[in-house]
């Protein structure tokens, strides 16, 4: 079938939108015709080059959309339904049996290898091979072929080519509240960071009844939009030091919770500055492989803190975005507020947008 794909021609090219070819449906596959798709920061470094990819290639990971046909071993969803496209994972694996599939021991197989396990591609254009299934799905299509267990099946009366996000940011930092630092009502709670992640698990921590939420960041703009979304207090960290400043909004104590969304290596000191006796802190900002930081053992141990590093948001997709979806229908995750649509044409637009902080997400519209 002859599809409209963003290609990324080679490492650090901008995307190009072109004419290619999508192939059938293999046996354990989805195909979906796309309403929306997300732009994410993974995207970005993919195509700069942070890891290797084999190119040209498809990228794009948050999509929604609806099936078109299935392979003959699918029986989790089947044509006309509306789906969300989520991360993919073996399913037979000791991380995914136990409730952990973002930790799938085969996940670079299935996400980022840049075809089908059987090392086969979904896209060919005249011919030659495109890289397809990145994160399992290649989203940057108006078509595409994805594995059964990464589609998540959706209510068909909300705005599908919103709901992309919920695959991949908007669950990395709703998953990284009320998946694994859990914090009860009432609680304290810094996040380092006002971007897509950084604002979906404040809107976590608000719809769980978290009370003191301290955003930090270095952008102005942002900050008053995190007040703006619930934010009960803000910090510049460009020109305040974060520390000294949560320590004085706290009477002294520090918060009990902390998330760093950034990725930077600067950050991590403060966020294990900022966190009071056995708190708990996330990490879930991707740092470039390589990016080491000291620590001091002696004084961290002192500290009882908990720190945990936070993938996709340890969710389950298929149990958590429905739960996502439930709090947005009663009012308590308006994760739409982060989301500006673009023209699917306007690709390198809204990943300017993107890097720049114009816009938190961008989500690209068929
Ligand atoms: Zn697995
Ligand atoms: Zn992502």
């Amino acid at each position: 079938m002859k599809i409209s794909a963003a290609v990324v021609p080679s490492t650090r090219a901008p995307f190009e939108i072109r004419e290619i070819e999508v192939d059938a449906p293999r046996h354990n596959e989805v195909q979906v015709k796309l309403a929306g798709t997300g732009v994410c920061h993974t995207d970005a470094i993919v195509r700069d080059g942070w890891m290797p990819y084999t190119m040209p290639a498809v990228l794009g990971h948050e999509g929604s959309g609806i099936v078109i046909s299935v392979g003959e071993d699918v029986t989790s969803v089947q044509p006309g339904d509306h789906v969300v496209l989520a991360p993919a994972y073996c399913g037979h694996c000791d991380q995914c049996l136990t409730g952990h599939p973002s930790y799938c021991r085969n996940s670079s197989t299935y996400n980022s290898k840049g075809s089908r396990v059987d090392g086969s591609t979904a896209f060919t254009d005249d011919g030659a091979p495109v890289s397809s299934h990145f994160f399992g799905q290649s989203s940057f299509a108006s078509v595409t072929n994805t594995y059964e267990n990464n589609v998540v099946k959706v209510p068909e009366h909300l705005p599908l080519e919103l709901l992309g996000p919920l695959g991949c940011g908007i669950q990395t930092g709703a998953g990284a509240i009320l998946n694994v630092l859990k914090p009860p009502a009432g609680a304290t709670l810094a996040i380092f960071g006002t971007g897509a992640v950084g604002c979906a698990a404040m809107l976590a921590a608000i719809a769980v009844g978290v009370t003191t939420i301290i955003m930090i960041d270095i952008v102005d703009s942002r900050l008053e939009f995190a007040k703006q979304l619930g934010a009960t207090h803000t910090i510049n960290s460009r020109d305040t030091d974060p520390v000294e400043a949560v320590k004085s909004i706290t009477a002294g104590r520090g918060v009990e919770y902390a998330l760093d969304t950034t990725g930077n290596k600067s950050v991590f000191g403060q966020l294990l500055g900022v966190v009071a006796p056995h708190g708990h802190a996330g990490l879930v900002g991707a740092a470039a492989f390589g990016s080491e930081v000291g620590i001091d053992i002696g004084l961290f141990l002192i500290t009882g803190v908990t720190l945990s590093a936070i993938l996709e948001g340890d969710s389950v997709p298929q149990v958590f975005i429905p739960r996502l979806i439930a709090l947005y229908e009663a009012g308590r995750f308006p994760f739409d507020k982060l989301i500006k649509t673009y023209e699917f044409a306007s690709i390198n637009e809204a990943f300017a947008d993107s890097a720049s902080g114009d816009t938190l997400k961008p989500v690209l519209v068929y």
